[in-house]
């Protein structure tokens, strides 16, 4: 009575305003902390009550919720859950890194009425697409929710919505995941909205058909016959100070704190605008402050008590460019290669003075004389997370949790800035005399770029694992790689180092068939794997279903051998 009572009333008032843009997020959550707490004071209560013979709790619906296996990003999944269990939804959350099999297995044991799958890299698409086609052949009929960074409206209705029978739905964010799970178990709309979704996710379909069909395209010959060139002995490249690798334990938050980029934190609980305006801001602001003042109070605390650790390494190393790739050497012999990097190259349509770049045309190719260099980092602030997250779970304590979360992954980003920093004006050196404050840095005005594999200049995951390798990032960072190349912990940013004056984040944008089919014999991988790791950088429809079919067939034809 307690529960449905006065808490319910309470909760609803927070759930009304919060649909209608009068509170935000961090309330919520807040709120949500009071409702959380009550009721786990209540429960011995109530299971005391049923024991003898009284009835339990009517909830809205049980929805079961994770982060698919090889992704270990959850902030956006957590508010979600958050956001519903304040909505009188059960919420069994299973955490990261979740199979497929526990999913639908915890599914069936809970009877759940919903199922949400969240992520935030590109492989976990696909992760997503197999869940589907998992209860497809198992005979789930649960509505399917997607949600996380790369997910879309488009991903969902192509690729997920046809591989399973049952309602498939992206939800954009926490404020949404509310309205699409009413409606999806009161049972006055539920028929009506189903419809509804589907026909959505089949006109997005017929639309997304009519599109991919003329994606312009150049050939990989003439992308690279159109490649970005520089005069590399007007301008040699910067010689290191220092090569090889280098590793720091325990590197000081408190100096990363300066470096932190404010707007991505006030984004991550979906309050939009930039700072430091959003402080003053005429709807937002007051919360933003308070939202802001919390985050000090736990940075300060985060420090005193050593809540995370921040570890980093960096190499520099002898390169040179060989075609799309770049070959890194262990010193100036440039004997044997340490690794040889694959990059890709736009094949898009671009304004007629600019070139088809890759990433390996900013390092001087093998066989012009020039001695050219690349870096490579890893650094996490994310190291001791768990034990406190632990603290706040305990402790029925989201908004903290979701908080330390959120600003360790601004630590990580401060921390890849000031690495950054210190390689440009001590280690690389090529800019001993850079004086830029936050709000340059921010904005990028140095010498220099440090594209992170998985971004649109490098979308290949995979290349993650020659990074780590260079760098011995498990044991110097103690940062590992998941199947799908997710980093652990979350609040992790690796990537390579381009000192060249003119090197840019590039736009990868849609590639040919012709490329990947050189990119899978560089990589040494097949077709098939290649077009799955660049599954959402295809302009085409991969073959490799039928492909496979057919080099079964002829395995399988008398005299094949
Ligand atoms: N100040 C921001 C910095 C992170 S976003 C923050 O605190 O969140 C910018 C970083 O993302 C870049 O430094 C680079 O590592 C990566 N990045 C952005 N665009 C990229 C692209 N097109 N290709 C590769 N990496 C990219």
């Amino acid at each position: 009575d307690v529960i449905e009572g006065p808490l319910m009333d309470g909760m609803n008032v927070v759930g009304d305003l919060f649909g209608a843009g009068k509170m935000f997020l961090p309330q919520v959550v807040k709120s949500a902390r009071v409702m959380k707490r009550a009721v786990a004071h209540l429960i011995p209560y109530i299971e005391a009550e049923k024991a003898a013979g009284g009835g339990g709790r009517q909830s809205n619906g049980k929805v079961i919720m994770a982060t698919v296996k090889g992704d270990v990003h959850d902030i956006g999944k957590n508010i979600v859950g958050v956001v519903l269990q304040c909505n009188n939804f059960e919420v069994v959350d299973l955490g990261v890194m979740v199979s497929c099999d526990k999913i639908l297995a915890a599914a069936r044991e809970h009877n759940a009425d919903l199922i949400g799958l969240s992520g935030l890299i590109t492989p976990s698409l696909d992760e997503m697409v197999h869940v589907a086609s998992e209860m497809q052949r198992l005979g789930y009929d649960q509505p399917l929710l997607i949600g996380g960074a790369t997910t879309s409206p488009a991903h969902t209705a192509v690729k997920i919505d046809p591989r399973y029978r049952g309602p498939v739905i992206y939800v954009k964010d926490a404020s949404r995941a509310v309205g699409v799970c009413q409606q999806l178990v009161t049972p006055e709309t539920r028929t009506a909205y189903i419809q509804k979704i589907k026909l959505e996710n089949a006109t997005r379909r017929e639309q997304h058909a009519g599109r991919s069909a003329k994606a312009p395209q150049l050939s990989l010959a003439e992308a690279r016959a159109n490649r970005a060139q520089f005069d590399w002995s007007a301008h040699p490249p910067a010689v290191p100070r220092m090569l090889g690798v280098r590793a720091f334990d325990d590197w000081s938050i408190e100096e990363l704190t300066r470096y932190i980029d404010w707007t991505p934190f006030f984004q991550a609980w979906e309050l939009h605008g930039r700072f430091p305006d959003i402080l003053t801001d005429k709807v937002v602001g007051e919360q933003a402050s308070k939202l802001y003042d919390d985050a000090r109070h736990m940075l300060r605390t985060i420090i005193r008590e050593r809540w995370l650790r921040a570890r980093a390494v960096f190499g520099l190393f002898p390169a040179n460019s060989s075609g799309d790739d770049v070959i890194v050497y262990a010193d100036e012999q440039r004997g044997e290669p340490l690794q040889v990097l694959n990059f890709l190259r736009q094949q898009k349509d671009l304004p007629k003075d600019m070139p088809h770049a890759a990433l390996a045309d900013y390092i001087a190719p093998t066989g012009s004389g020039v001695r050219d260099y690349i870096g490579a980092f890893a650094i996490t602030a994310g190291i001791g997370i768990e034990a406190q997250v632990a603290k706040f779970t305990a402790a029925h304590d989201d908004y903290s949790s979701i908080m330390l979360k959120v600003l360790a992954d601004r630590l990580a980003e401060a921390l890849a800035e000031r690495l950054h920093e210190r390689v440009r004006r001590e280690f690389w050196g090529y800019a001993a005399d850079e004086k830029l404050g936050n709000e340059q840095l921010i904005r990028e005005e140095y010498r220099g770029i440090r594209p992170a594999p998985g971004y649109p200049s490098c979308p290949d995951h995979t290349e993650k694992a020659k990074l780590f390798a260079l760098l011995d990032a498990h044991h110097k960072a103690g940062i590992t790689l998941t199947e799908s190349y997710a980093m652990h912990p979350a609040a992790a940013v690796s990537g390579w180092y381009f000192a060249h004056p003119e090197a840019r984040y590039i736009n990868l944008g849609k590639i040919g068939r012709d490329q990947v089919v050189d990119y899978a014999h560089r990589k040494g991988m097949t077709l098939g794997e290649a077009e799955r790791w660049l599954a959402p950088s295809l302009g085409y429809e991969p073959a490799t279903e039928p492909i496979a079919a057919l080099a079964a067939a002829a395995a399988a034809a008398p005299g094949a051998a």
